[in-house]
């Protein structure tokens, strides 16, 4: 089995029909870069850049930042890189940024909340992340993003930011604005999203968390953790069509884009971009190349209109594909 996961690292994914989703990793620093490479990722669907702030005891200046977005970006030689602002708050602490203690962290003050309040602190982010797009195909995507007007403030300031480059002569690269799909708000009214944004990536693991009311690290409420319950598929599905209606890019970068079980449902649906921990990539490749994504699709309908648990879904998935 390793030995021809290893022939697929050069190989573009493709489904036994012939449909080519983009298999990307999910990074926390440029360090995981050699990984992700040994792995044959297509590209980086998430760069947590949380840990720039975390493993230092000051604000990242924007050198710093920039230093490390430029590395990953051109360590991708060209390939997509979708880095996150950060996404601090939950349960996420920095010594230096004292965040007042709240009854619900995860429910906080947190991520793009703390951004467009602590507009200088994302300002500087911005403007290290809009001097690395040179270097290669830069991504920019916010984290918890509930509302629409969310997004058009973070927008308008980065389209700030990128005025005063250009202004001051300076050389800005191509950039897609996106949002995380990890609020169930956001979900229900991605056909509105869809409209203003360049892709989404759906973040399952905070999604299934807030549509599920699970704690995502309590073990006593663990059961609830149901990737393939009917609920979040529904939802899934409805972030990929409302993308699609609009012409934009449908990704996933929550654990679930490199679960076995979820992965047949997901080409069905037709995902765009599965990003996922770079070790996943390959037996995921092997996985698709086995898997014709019309038949897939009708196993996604079936588990979106008929399917009742997750218990359901996850026998029916197994069946289907070991009869391949
Ligand atoms: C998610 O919520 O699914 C996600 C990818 O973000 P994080 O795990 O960093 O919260
Ligand atoms: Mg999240």
């Amino acid at each position: 089995e390793k030995a021809e996961w290893q022939k697929l690292k050069s190989e573009q994914t493709t489904s036994k029909d012939g449909k080519h989703p983009i298999l990307a990793a999910n990074i926390g620093t440029p360090k995981d870069l050699p990984g992700v490479l040994e792995n044959g990722a297509e590209g980086i669907g998430l760069y947590r850049t949380e840990f720039l702030y975390m493993d230092s005891n000051e604000l990242p200046s924007e050198d710093d930042q920039f230093e490390a977005y430029k590395e990953v970006v051109e360590g991708m030689e060209g390939k997509p890189v979708v880095i996150r602002t950060m996404d601090i708050g939950g349960d996420k602490e920095l010594p230096y940024l004292p965040l007042p203690e709240e009854m619900n962290p995860f429910l906080g003050y947190r991520a793009i909340r703390i951004s467009l309040d602590r507009t200088e602190i994302f300002r500087t982010q911005l403007r290290a992340l809009l001097r690395a797009s040179n270097f290669g195909q830069l991504w920019i995507m916010f984290p918890m993003i509930a509302t629409l007007n969310e997004f058009r403030q973070a927008k308008q300031i980065y389209l700030e930011e990128r005025q005063k480059l250009v202004d001051a002569g300076q050389p800005v690269g191509d950039i897609k604005l996106g949002i995380m799909i990890e609020i169930p708000a956001s979900a229900v009214l991605a056909d509105k999203f869809a409209r203003e944004v360049d892709f989404m990536s759906i973040g399952t693991n905070d999604l299934i968390q807030y549509s599920m009311a699970a704690d995502r690290g309590n073990e006593r409420v663990s059961y609830l953790y149901q990737p393939y319950n009917p609920s979040i598929l529904r939802l899934v599905k409805r972030v990929v069509d409302a993308c699609h209606a609009e012409g934009k890019i449908a990704c996933m970068c929550g654990e679930m884009a490199g679960d076995q079980i979820a992965v047949p449902i997901l080409l069905g649906m037709g995902l765009d971009e599965f990003s996922m921990s770079a070790t996943s990539i390959l037996k995921t490749r092997s996985l698709i190349k086995r898997l014709d994504s019309s038949q897939m699709k009708a196993l996604a309908d079936w588990a979106v209109t008929e399917a009742e648990t997750n218990e359901d879904v996850k026998q029916k998935v197994e069946e289907t594909v070991s009869e391949i």
